[in-house]
């Protein structure tokens, strides 16, 4: 048994879960254990959702453990990554007593799932630097041993600022929690980025789980396919922790579709032109006089903050493009997030805001 186990929920030592149709490993060919019909829906033309789905779909374990250089055991499938965040929370948080730390501004899942757990929320700000906004690793850990976090998030490249968190740090919080905390380093934009995956650290250090998802550089936000890479041990349990089934046969044949060599190839080429767009969107978006700064990206989408950010956001919507507005989020009071688009989209996003120029 893996020494992560000790970072769960003592109360569910020994949880078997629900014990669906498909836990047991029977053999037939006639099935009449689950309550099916017996014939198809009219609206299911090849059949192939008149039976419950297989929890955890074996090909679709396979091409996600491929895809993100890990091992089947090692592979947990949930709706979203934003599931897996929820499984954690609810698996190793204690309500009233355990902490989920995070690091604002960031990503709102985490604080949502704690808050849904009765887990405490610790807060460690990121820090405005040269580079962009980074977490202060020295403060990470500290407040992670004072306030009992049995995880740590660390988004990389961070939503929404940009940056990714060096494989040499998220190293160093692991190495000093071991035996406290799980650190998951949320991967979502992992694709757009030059540093390789935290997955690589996880022979070294059991206690590193990595969240990614098929919704952002993959296109298939709508399938609801995000992944978790973590120690066998944890996954075996997480499944338990699951709801039963939650993987619809749909959503796994289209993740598998998307996730054939050609298509690879493709989201492949996508990403390089993404980052090209990046390159391209920022260089305009600097030069301009509205433009306090544009943030160095790892990611999708760049983080640009405005003289007048109101301003900017309102004459961008009445263009007809809808960004997000991050005013509300701690540091970033003057600051719009921009996705990017095909490159004639965001020909309109530059265009938009250099006629801003004259009237700002
Ligand atoms: C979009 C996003 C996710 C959620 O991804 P799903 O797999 O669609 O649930 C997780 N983390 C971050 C940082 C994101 O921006």
């Amino acid at each position: 048994m893996s020494d992560v186990l000790n970072l769960v929920r003592a109360d569910l030592a020994g949880f078997g879960g629900y014990s669906s149709a498909r836990t047991a490993k029977l053999a037939g060919d006639v099935w009449l254990n689950a309550n099916e019909a017996a014939w198809a829906n009219p609206g299911d033309a090849d059949g192939s959702c008149r039976r419950y789905p297989e929890p955890q779909p074996a090909a679709l374990v396979a091409a996600l453990a491929d895809l993100y250089g890990a091992q089947p055991e090692q592979v947990l499938v949930g709706r979203g990554s934003d599931e897996a965040i929820d499984l954690l929370v609810r698996t190793l948080c204690e309500p009233g007593r355990d902490g989920v730390l995070f690091t604002p501004p960031v990503f709102g899942m985490y604080a949502v799932s704690a808050r849904l757990q009765g887990a405490r929320a610790i807060e460690v700000p990121l820090v405005d630097t040269a580079d962009g906004l980074l977490p202060d690793i020295d403060a990470v850990i500290a407040a992670a041993i004072d306030s009992n976090a049995k995880l740590v998030f660390l988004c990389s490249p961070s939503n929404p600022g940009g940056r990714s968190v060096p494989l040499a740090d998220v190293e160093r919080v692991a190495s000093v929690l071991a035996g406290r905390a799980l650190v998951v380093v949320d991967e979502a934009y992992g694709e757009f980025a030059d540093a390789p995956s935290a997955v690589g650290l996880m022979h070294e250090h059991a206690n590193i789980a990595v969240l990614r998802t098929l919704s952002k550089a993959h296109g298939l936000a709508a399938a609801r396919i995000g992944t978790l890479v973590a120690d066998a041990d944890l996954v075996a349990l997480l499944r338990k922790v699951q709801a039963p089934y939650p993987i619809p046969a749909p959503c796994s044949a289209l993740a598998l579709a998307g996730l054939t060599p050609q298509a690879r190839q493709l989201t492949g080429q996508r990403v390089q032109h993404i980052r090209a767009e990046r390159r391209r969107l920022q260089d305009a978006l600097a030069g301009l006089p509205i433009v306090r700064r544009v943030y160095a990206s790892d990611a999708n989408f760049v983080l640009v903050r405005f003289a007048d950010a109101r301003g900017a956001f309102q004459a961008l919507l009445a263009a007809g493009i809808v960004v997000r507005d991050q005013r509300a989020a701690p540091q970033l009071d003057d600051a719009l997030r921009i996705t990017l688009g095909t490159p004639e989209q965001n020909d309109r996003v530059i265009a938009t805001l250099r006629a801003l120029k004259a009237t700002a």
